[in-house]
Formats: C-alpha cells, structure tokens, sequence
C-alpha cells in the first residue's frame, strides 16, 4: 500500500513509482494533491494540507468517499516524514 503524503489515503500503488522518484501527476481523490507537485516537499507538503484542513478537508471526488470516513485514522496513515 502507498499512503497520500498529504491526506493518508490508501493506494494499492505508488503515484510516486516504485522508486518514489517518478511521480505520474495524478490526481489524489480525496486533497486534490497533485502527486509531483504540491507534494514535492515535506515543507510544501504540509503547506498543502494546512490548506485543505482550512478548506474543510473535502474530498476532490464525494462520491468515493467511504460512508464511515474518518479524517483523524486517514491522516495517521501519512508517513512520519511527510507529517
Ligand atoms: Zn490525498
């Protein structure tokens, strides 16, 4: 699994590459983060999401997001560099 390094949610493959250098300019569905870009950086990274946190942390795509979502459980999952 691969984790948002903005939001926490779960990919079964890695938008960054298997060698986490080549990212596919994805679009994440739930922060809207474009993979290579706004999250680049740990510092631009977190700058993204204090950003979607203060728009309300909605999801870019509604529709896919889970009946029992819980923001809190979903951002544990970013990893420890990216937090
Ligand atoms: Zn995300």
């Amino acid at each position: 699994m691969w984790y948002c390094r903005v939001c926490g949610l779960a990919y079964d493959y890695s938008p960054w590459g298997e060698d986490e250098r080549t990212p596919d300019y994805g679009i994440c569905e739930c922060c809207g983060v474009e993979f290579g870009y706004e999250d680049f950086t740990p510092e631009s990274t977190r700058t993204y999401r204090q950003q979607w946190l203060a728009a309300g942390a909605s999801w870019l795509q509604p529709k896919q997001r889970p009946v029992a979502w819980e923001l809190a459980t979903q951002l544990a999952q970013v990893s420890p560099a990216y937090r």
